[in-house]
């Protein structure tokens, strides 16, 4: 019986093997060392590891799912820009990160074999695209992780946007501060600083991720003056339930993180198993109404496959009336507003 037991053990630990190699090939994976020691503090299939450690289902494609969900082909002018609304645009300088997400929405391009940094002469037309479109007011700095950057590299990129007049606001989307904590050096925070207006959005997902070490890198920054908000995904089985909702809202407030959009988690391949319907999504933040703070509430949001960029959908609160309108309180009974 105890060798049976054994012998079923040791094929479920082949198998899972198995898996995670033929995950690996068609994806990136990568999980850090903190992030290794909270997996290993959980339950097996907790929060964290549902987040890093492959699973055979990311082989399967889902109807409807897409290699680029948001769209950001379309949208490409140059190599290294993403260019959807006329006032921002994406600058990927990098397309590696510290840890990767099982859902990432960019995974078919990701951590992919090739070049992980925009190679100079590209990165250069990059710059000198967001130099010659006076329209743009903000620069966001996404990826991959453009916090894995060295802080001289990442020093180089945001001077040379700081030096372009119409620019007058930089935004960093990153988990480092969380994953890998440790390259919150001095060095990187005092670039951050000083390239001011720079807003920090961290993406987390769950508040067991706010290690004691990633709450100390996020006060690095809070503290040096830098302001920090909040994204994160709705994802089932990871936080498709208001109270792991609200103490992931209310761990970001704590850390000095204003939270700033919930994504519907895109129609990345493989993800199905993560997504949960809008519906599901809706009734959820309608109920964190009610239940958290008006400084925990961020804005629910999907990106409409097909590069049509994002839009709100999360629950409505005003219904019109010929003679006035209806406004729904946070218990969901409605009042005439006339
Ligand atoms: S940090 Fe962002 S880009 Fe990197 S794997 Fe996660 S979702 Fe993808």
């Amino acid at each position: 019986m105890a060798t049976g037991i054994k012998n079923g053990r040791t094929s479920q630990i082949l198998q899972f093997a198995h898996d995670i190699d033929a995950v690996a090939e068609r994806y990136a994976v990568a999980i850090t060392p903190l992030m290794q020691e909270l997996i290993d503090a959980e339950r097996s299939d907790g929060p964290i590891s549902k987040q890093f450690v492959p699973d055979a289902r990311e082989l399967d494609s889902a109807h409807g799912e897409l290699a680029d969900p948001v769209g950001d082909g379309p949208h490409a002018p140059v190599p290294g820009i993403v260019h959807r609304y006329p006032d921002r645009v994406l600058l990927m300088p990098t397309k590696i990160c510290a840890a990767y997400c099982r859902f990432c929405f960019r995974r078919e391009t990701v951590g992919q074999q090739g070049e992980a940094l925009l190679p100079a002469r590209e990165l250069a037309a990059a710059l000198q695209y967001i130099r010659e479109h006076e329209e743009i007011w903000e620069v966001i700095l996404s990826g991959g992780d453009p916090l894995v950057l060295s802080p001289r590299r990442l020093d180089k990129i945001l001077t040379e946007l700081r030096e372009i007049a119409h620019v007058r606001v930089v935004r960093v989307h990153t988990r480092v501060p969380l994953v890998a904590p440790e390259k919150i050096t001095r060095e990187l925070t005092e670039v951050l600083r000083k390239a001011a207006p720079l807003f920090v959005v961290l993406h987390a997902n769950h508040a067991d991720e706010f290690a004691p070490q990633g709450q100390a890198a996020c006060a690095r920054l809070v503290d040096a003056g830098i302001p920090m908000l909040g994204q994160s995904v709705l994802l089932r089985g990871v936080n498709d339930n208001a109270a792991a909702l609200e103490a992931l809202l209310r761990r970001q407030v704590e850390n000095r993180i204003k939270p700033y959009y919930l994504h519907h988690a895109d129609r990345a391949n493989g993800t199905a198993h993560f997504r949960t319907g809008l519906a599901q999504g809706r009734a959820l933040t309608a109920g964190l109404r009610g239940r958290v703070s008006g400084i925990c509430q961020p804005a629910y949001v999907l990106d409409i496959p097909g590069g049509h960029g994002k839009s709100p959908v999360g629950p409505d609160y005003v219904r019109e009336r010929s003679d006035g309108v209806d406004v729904r309180d946070v218990n969901g009974c409605w009042h005439a507003y006339e």
